[in-house]
């Protein structure tokens, strides 16, 4: 008689794990998947067989400016619906898509260019997402950063991405906190900041390695080495339109 209440109790106890396993994986299955999907940056060639597939089957496609993603899904013919997506709008947005994933909707984040979320919006979305026990994944592609790091020829075993400057207020002191820095700096700048940038650095780090790298994967596709002083003189003749990255060697580098 004990034996077989023990048998019973084993039994049930069985059907309750497998019943509370075959539950957990039922909901997570009713959630949808959040994609974060990195796009080209210049070239449309460099876009991943991946994104391709993702981008086609999610249900929407959030994106920071519509028109300029419906080109790339056009060149692409991906009919997928794009809804706007950007800074402004983000924190009012991340309620109603949190929603649609647990509704089970598939979604995928694309941003202008690159990946999202680096300098660009995004990360408050993730962090949600995550927070709601929803599955976030990364679709990889190119970026800004990482690409202007590759093809510096300064060191790369450790480095820092600052991402773009303070444009004012704060400006001084991250330029004095940076050439103290021991690895290798990545920054984003505008255009019209560039020259200004390298006069900054001709103060604050004078003779640094530099390297700055100019529309990227582009027509006008450029890359400048040299010390700082050097590049100063070049800058004239690079043309200070497109988009930027500088690579900044660590202190005491030098390209012997
Ligand atoms: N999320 C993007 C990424 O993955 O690189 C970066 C977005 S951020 C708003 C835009 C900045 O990235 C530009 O101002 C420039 O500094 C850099 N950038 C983007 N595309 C570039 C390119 N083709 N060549 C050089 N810099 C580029």
């Amino acid at each position: 008689m004990v034996l077989k209440l023990k048998i019973i109790r084993k039994l049930f106890n069985l059907v309750k794990a497998n019943h509370y396993i075959w539950k957990t994986k039922l909901n997570k299955d009713m959630n949808g998947s959040l994609y974060i999907v990195a796009t080209p940056i210049g070239n449309l060639d460099d876009i991943t067989l991946r994104a391709i597939e993702t981008l086609k089957s999610v249900d929407y496609i959030l994106c920071e400016d519509t028109r300029i993603s419906s080109r790339l899904l056009n060149s692409l013919e991906i009919k997928t619906k794009l809804i706007s997506f950007n800074a402004r709008t983000e924190e009012r947005k991340i309620p109603n898509i949190i929603n649609d994933l647990k509704n089970g909707k598939n979604i995928a984040l694309i941003s202008d260019a690159g990946t999202p979320t680096i300098s660009d919006p995004g990360i408050r979305l993730v962090n949600e997402a995550l927070k709601n026990g929803i599955e976030v994944k990364g679709i990889p592609g190119a970026n800004a950063a990482i690409l202007a790091l590759s093809i510096s020829g300064i060191p790369t075993d450790s480095f820092v991405f600052e991402g773009f400057l303070p444009q004012k207020k704060g400006r001084q002191k991250k330029l004095k906190e940076l050439a103290e820095e021991q690895r290798t700096i990545v920054i984003y700048e505008s255009p019209f900041r560039v020259e200004k940038l390298l006069n900054e650095l001709a103060e604050f780090m004078p003779g640094r390695f530099v390297a700055i790298n100019r529309e990227l994967t582009k027509k006008f596709e450029e890359t400048i080495r040299g010390t700082v002083e050097e590049l100063k003189e070049k800058i004239t003749d690079i043309k200070t339109k497109g988009e930027f990255v500088i690579v900044i060697a660590p202190k005491g580098w030098n390209n012997q």
